[in-house]
């Protein structure tokens, strides 16, 4: 639900007309029982029930948006997981790393009251690879006497520790303000006027992800020439798809099939987030031969909540019938309905059925990413929407929208300010408007209605 209602903070997003860099990624990691999870949601300002008892339950989302004196960033969660007796330290170190990669600052969490074990080193040592900034937090110091216990940490020798007690809040305030301070002022990879796109191919195992990546690469594949100027990451590719070139991102997660067996799906989803994270665009490739399942679906969700652009691949076209067809337009009828607004190409990896298709589709979804409407026309459409669908009456009130604003693009964001609180069917009957009227193909779009006090 893309229906919030004061959740964006004017001036967040540009109001004079570049683009809006996605915010920076900040990693919470440790060994398991540090306490991340407790600290995330603190950190995010929500008691959400996300702390699990039962140790290797996967969770779908790992990753929250979070504000704190009015800048935006995202929380990367790697708590929720345990990985067994067996191998432990390297299992957690391969967790850190994933989520270190993604992000561009991260949240190292000990345990004050247990002090450091070999599986904390383990991940100090990805720490000191990653040269990534790192905040050391000292967990579980809920009161004066532990802080002594937290000078201690010193020793690991990432600098100063944050005493910090993620269940009481204790050192919070003070954690969040360091955090700011050491996240990069506009994100590592804020859109660059330029360079390449960056595009994820996400979906579920098996749907022919790489089999798609190798078709697009084939033959293309860029040699990273570095005294152009261009940075890749050693697990993106870049391609040239109808002759524009494309950063891919994470193909390194794509070829290599990671097959931990505990965990796995953890691990999936944790790269997925990342890559989403990471991208202007996805595609989210579906098995178009098999029915729909609840994983197609919230990988496709949690792309829409990063604000992404979004296209959709129907893969292994080649191998649908004429009943798969008609069965397929009734799942995408009754499940996907919410992402009428993406593009969609049914494909074949195996055959190179319509993969010429995907540039073009691509470039589309990137443009209603980036569409920007002024205030000028965007008021003149609301006040002859307002006058022709006056919101109903509740109450004996009746809550009119005053005027809006578009506070941001890529994805578009705007602000509604009104006399007082709007349906959710209202708000999604504007959102459906403002689609027909400026388009938006491809892209999400946030709402964000302020009602007068
Ligand atoms: P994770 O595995 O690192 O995500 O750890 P959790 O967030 O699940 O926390 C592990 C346990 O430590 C839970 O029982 C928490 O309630 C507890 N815990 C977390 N933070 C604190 C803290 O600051 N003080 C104390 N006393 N307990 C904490
Ligand atoms: P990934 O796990 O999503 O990367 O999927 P893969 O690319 O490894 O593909 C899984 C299987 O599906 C492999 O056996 C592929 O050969 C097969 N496959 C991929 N795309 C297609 C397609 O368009 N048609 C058919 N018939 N098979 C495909």
């Amino acid at each position: 639900e893309s229906v919030e209602s004061g959740s964006i903070e004017f001036g967040l997003g540009d109001v004079d007309g570049t683009t809006v860099a996605p915010p920076p990624v900040v990693a919470v990691v440790g060994r398991p029982n540090v306490g991340k999870s407790t600290l995330v949601n603190r950190l995010i300002g929500r008691r959400a029930a996300v702390v699990q008892d039962t140790p290797g339950v996967t969770r779908d989302r790992v990753s929250y948006d979070a504000i704190w004196n009015g800048r935006q960033f995202v929380v990367v969660d790697t708590g929720g997981w345990a990985p067994d007796a067996q191998g432990m330290a390297a299992q957690i170190a391969e967790q850190a790393e994933l989520a270190i990669g993604a992000a561009d600052a991260v949240v190292f969490v000990v345990d004050t009251n247990v002090g450091i074990l070999d599986d904390d080193e383990a991940v100090v040592r990805v720490l000191r690879r990653s040269k990534k900034p790192v905040l050391l937090v000292a967990n579980k110091v809920d009161d004066q006497r532990a802080e002594a216990e937290a000078a201690a940490m010193w020793n690991l020798g990432l600098g100063e520790p944050h005493p910090v007690s993620a269940l009481t809040g204790r050192g919070s305030g003070d954690l969040l303000d360091a955090i700011l301070d050491i996240l990069p002022e506009a994100p590592k990879e804020a859109v660059a006027e330029g360079g390449p796109r960056r595009v994820a191919i996400v979906g579920k195992p098996n749907v022919g992800k790489s089999s798609l990546l190798n078709k697009l690469a084939g033959g293309n594949r860029s040699v990273v020439d570095n005294a152009s100027g261009t940075t890749v990451d050693p697990v993106d590719e870049l391609v040239e798809v109808d002759g524009t070139l494309y950063n891919f991102i994470d193909t390194a997660g794509i070829r290599r099939k990671v097959k931990e067996a505990q965990g796995h799906e953890y691990y999936a989803s944790l790269r997925t987030q990342g890559a989403i994270e990471r991208a202007e665009v996805c595609i989210a490739v579906i098995d178009a031969s098999e029915p729909l399942t609840e994983q197609d679906v919230r990988i496709l969700t949690n792309v829409e909540e990063s604000g992404r652009a979004l296209l959709i691949a129907f893969n292994k076209w080649d191998l649908t019938d004429e009943e798969r067809r008609r069965y397929l337009t009734r799942e995408v009828e009754r499940d996907l309905v919410q992402f009428g607004w993406a593009g969609a190409v049914n494909m074949s990896a195996l055959t190179g059925r319509h993969v010429d298709r995907l540039g073009e589709a691509i470039e589309d979804a990137l443009q209603g990413w980036e569409t920007r409407v002024s205030t000028g026309k965007l008021n003149a459409f609301l006040g002859r929407l307002v006058a022709a669908h006056p919101h109903p009456v509740r109450g004996g009130k009746q809550s009119r929208i005053l005027f809006g604003t578009q506070a941001a693009s890529a994805p578009p964001t705007f602000i509604l300010f009104t006399t007082g609180k709007l349906d959710p069917s209202y708000v999604r009957f504007v959102e459906r408007r403002l689609r027909e009227e400026f388009g938006f193909h491809g892209s999400p779009i946030h709402l964000s209605i302020r009602p007068r006090e």
